[in-house]
């Protein structure tokens, strides 16, 4: 295991509980990560203990009084660095990804290659971090805004994208001069091990503060520290929605900011005139892509009656051309689910979807690996079904394919959006009317809407995110850099006189 080796993980406890040689004194309990490929055990990290939170937010708040004072461009030189480390881990992080958590090594790549293009992204940032100038209504007056950072930005994220979906937060709020307490997912602690000890180089090699990028380790009760605590300004929590209503209802309390990316319910409408060779290329990596466990996958098919049988038959068809096994193996395309849980979540929807009527039309079996024994492999699932039954109104996060028939746009559109998630979304036609009016107002009610584009995998120059329980944070590109700042608006009078706003007299 070269890789482990590489990225400093070498002995059966690869460090403590910030990766930076942080040592706390009650290291009792520990995280055994074992891999989804065979159940074999990879290495344990310590849990951060209470007295080990208290210490790292504290240190985290003295960072933040340095950063705050590096220039914006400067912060971006850092990030820049960080950027070119993770070039060269990239082999060895995408392995690593792929290991811990089961998604294939090409994806495993693909999110390290996120994290890089963040940071590129961040660096360009780092010298747009504009705010308007407004006309004053008072005589020599000057008014405009700018954006401060807002101390430190807690992140809470899923075992389904250990290290990608940090970076999209972290790399955006070091430039906006926050700094980070990381709570990754207790499924993948190694991940989060690793890409500390690889952001801990960059920041030693240049004497900034180990507190700006800061690494806890635990489960739940961590979160839960972390969004009580009123010294963390903003908390961007990433998971399921469960977590996320817990999240926002005590962040809330304490009028808190939160940034919420939980479950998606997403659905491709497969139109008649659609081109049916992109849409099922499309359809197969959404749905069956991460072993289902990327919270873009598809998860429904709302497709025309005039194509309906013709596409069920190629699905099946191509599902069970799909090599299923170890995802470190080149040939492999559907790596194993998480754990255990998984799967008994997988079934028990299955069971339930046939009980309301589904008809299961491919998939669905665990399957035994030769070599693989303790790992937690299946046959992803075709399921004719209804949208409005209760499981399909769910998010399963499996590789579950609904297919919804259709005949009309307006009730293609009706179905898609009546759901209570509205994360991505996507329409096959070459019809530029249907098109346009699936990206309409009254089109697709969600954060991500594409035309001929399926709804996994999106780019890291757009806003991401979604709407309804899905949260409505915005991450990554475009302008969600500014929900990692405060805006404060500025008015300043270079005359000699008291004019007062609104035109009032108030003479003393
Ligand atoms: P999860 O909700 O079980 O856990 C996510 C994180 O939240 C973990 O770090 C966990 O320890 C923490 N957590 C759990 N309960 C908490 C609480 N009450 N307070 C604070 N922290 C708490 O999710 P998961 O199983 O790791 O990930 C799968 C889910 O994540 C799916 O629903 C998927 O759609 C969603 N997801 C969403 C996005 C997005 O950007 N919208 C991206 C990835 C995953």
């Amino acid at each position: 295991m070269d890789f482990l080796k590489n990225l400093g993980i070498e002995n059966s406890n690869p460090g403590t509980s910030t990766g930076q040689n942080f040592l706390g004194e009650d290291h009792s309990e520990e995280i055994m990560s074992q891999t989804p490929i065979d159940g074999s055990e990879i290495a344990s990290v310590t849990i951060t203990s209470r007295a080990e939170y208290d210490e790292v937010v504290e240190k985290a708040q003295d960072a933040f009084k340095e950063w705050r004072m590096v220039p914006a461009p400067e912060r971006g030189e850092i990030v820049r660095q960080i950027g070119l480390e993770l070039r060269a881990h990239k082999e060895d992080l995408g392995k690593l990804v792929s290991y811990e958590m089961g998604k294939i090594y090409q994806e495993g790549l693909g999110e390290v290659q996120e994290m890089i293009d963040i940071c590129d992204f961040a660096v360009g940032l780092s010298r747009q971090l504009y705010g308007k100038t407004m006309q004053s209504e008072r005589p020599k007056h000057r008014m405009y805004e700018q954006w401060h950072p807002l101390g430190i930005c807690g992140i809470i994220s899923a075992f389904n994208f250990p290290v990608a979906v940090y970076s999209w937060n972290a790399m955006i709020a070091a430039v906006c001069g926050d700094v980070m307490i990381w709570k990754g997912s207790e499924k993948t602690p190694l991940c989060g091990v690793a890409v500390q000890k690889i952001i801990a180089k960059v920041l030693k090699r240049n004497g900034i503060s180990e507190g700006v990028f800061n690494l806890i380790t635990g489960g739940r009760e961590v979160g839960e520290w972390m969004a009580e605590d009123e010294r963390i300004p903003l908390i961007s929590a990433t998971g399921s929605i469960r977590m996320g209503k817990e999240v926002a209802k005590t962040v809330g309390a304490r009028l808190g900011k939160t940034i919420l990316e939980l479950g998606g319910n997403n659905a491709i409408i497969i139109s008649e005139h659609s081109d049916l060779e992109m849409a099922i290329r499309a359809t197969v990596f959404g749905s069956v892509g991460t072993c289902g466990q990327r919270c873009t996958s598809t998860r429904r098919l709302i497709v025309h009656e005039s194509v309906f049988d013709e596409l069920k038959e190629r699905l099946v068809k191509l599902y069970d051309g799909i090599n299923i096994g170890n995802p470190l193996d080149e040939d492999t395309l559907v790596g194993p689910m998480i754990d255990e849980d998984a799967v008994d979540n997988m079934n028990a929807a299955l069971k339930e979807v046939q009980e309301a009527g589904g008809e299961l039309v491919y998939g669905g079996e665990t399957v035994d690996k030769a070599g693989l024994e303790g790992g937690h492999y299946v046959k992803p699932a075709i399921v004719i079904a209804q949208n409005d039954y209760e499981i399909v109104q769910e998010e399963t996060f499996a590789p579950i394919l609904y297919l919804i028939k259709y005949s009309d746009l307006d009730e293609a559109i009706a179905m898609h959006n009546g759901v209570k998630q509205g994360l991505s979304s996507s329409m096959f036609t070459l019809n530029m009317r249907e098109a346009e009016t699936f990206l309409s107002s009254r089109g697709s009610d969600c954060g991500i809407a594409n035309i001929n584009v399926g709804t996994s995998g999106a780019e890291i120059g757009g806003a991401f995110g979604g709407e309804k329980e899905t949260g409505g944070g915005r991450e990554s590109g475009s302008d969600a850099w500014k929900a990692y700042m405060r805006r404060q608006t500025n008015t300043i009078n270079w005359g000699d006189e008291m004019p007062l706003a609104q035109g009032i007299e108030f003479d003393v």
